[in-house]
């Protein structure tokens, strides 16, 4: 079986032809701008129409088509909305289903975040109780609870990132909100904690020094780390998780983490609830792109 996976960023779009068992046939990268979303699906529809031709079939001929998108959804056809890209609420399947030829009932969306989660599900690790967290310009999150995933009453369930972990000195974050995760220890908060540290680094390069022992990056990731482990901590006590799979571009820093994370985590969480697993994803990169090859699977009963 042959399905279409597209990887929606909020800066950039990945789309492959895969098999049902998550081999990548044929892959596509380019950035989008999200701004006009007609012309962003037909972009993402032209882009998987190239990986298809590239295998030598027609689009039609696809078994489905998944989409993980960076916005919150119903997980079936609606967006919702979503701050980063600058969307409101609209339908996919009227944009992508003629776009790519095939019938509605085979085209199916999904948060990038709680797709991220399904892939773990399915191609990696999985279990039955775990916490998906990416980290990277934002801090998403998805919750995979006996065996499902988590999705709540309004489609919102997961979103570690809004959880308060900051009191005394809480940022603003782009909820509207102050101290949350997100604006404590995403990576756009390591970067600005480390400028305020005298450190002219961005998330990355600050891991980088953080790796060369340089005092000051080491105690901008210690602090972010300990961010982490205080939401991990109340989320652990509420769901009683196996393990956390980080993804994202700062999860590459996980090592360096790991220590104030586990130490904060330690300090907050329930005896009953301690012994969790906290890893880095195996899904890489293509997290999200496996994903949506997840979505479209389980969409079509597979
Ligand atoms: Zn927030």
């Amino acid at each position: 079986m042959f399905i279409g996976s597209i990887d929606g960023g909020g800066t950039k779009v990945l789309t492959a032809v895969m098999t049902e068992t998550g081999q990548i046939l044929a892959r596509r990268q380019a950035s989008v701008p999200t701004a006009d979303y007609a012309a962003y699906f037909a972009r993402c529809a032209e882009m998987l129409g190239a990986c298809a031709e590239e295998v030598g079939m027609r689009l039609e001929k696809l078994a489905g088509v998944g989409a993980s998108l960076p916005a919150m959804t119903d997980g079936r056809d609606r967006v919702l909305g979503s701050p980063s890209a600058g969307w409101g609420a609209f339908s996919v399947r009227p944009l992508l289903v003629p776009a790519l030829g095939m019938g509605t009932g085979r085209v199916f969306i999904e948060n990038d975040v709680n797709a991220c989660a399904m892939a773990e599900l399915r191609f990696a690790r999985g279990g039955d109780n775990f916490i998906w967290m990416t980290v990277s310009t934002g801090i998403g999150g998805a919750v995979v609870a006996d065996g499902r995933l988590v999705r709540g009453a309004g489609f919102c369930a997961g979103e570690i990132g809004h959880v308060k972990v900051e009191f005394e000195h809480p940022r603003l974050c782009g909820c509207g909100g102050y101290g949350c995760l997100e604006a404590q220890a995403s990576g756009t908060a390591i970067a600005r904690l480390a400028r305020e540290a005298g450190l002219d680094a961005d998330a990355k390069r600050c891991a980088e020094l953080a790796g060369q022992n340089n005092p000051v990056a080491r105690a901008v990731l210690a602090q972010a780390g300990r961010h982490m482990g205080r939401a991990l901590a109340m989320t652990a006590n509420v769901l009683n998780p196996e393990r956390v799979y980080i993804g994202g571009g700062v999860a590459h820093s996980l090592e360096l983490l790991l220590p104030s994370i586990r130490e904060e985590f330690e300090r907050g969480v329930l005896p009953q609830c301690r012994n969790v697993v906290i890893e880095q994803t195996r899904l890489g990169y293509e997290a999200a792109l496996f994903g949506a090859a997840a979505v479209c699977l389980e969409g079509l009963g597979c």
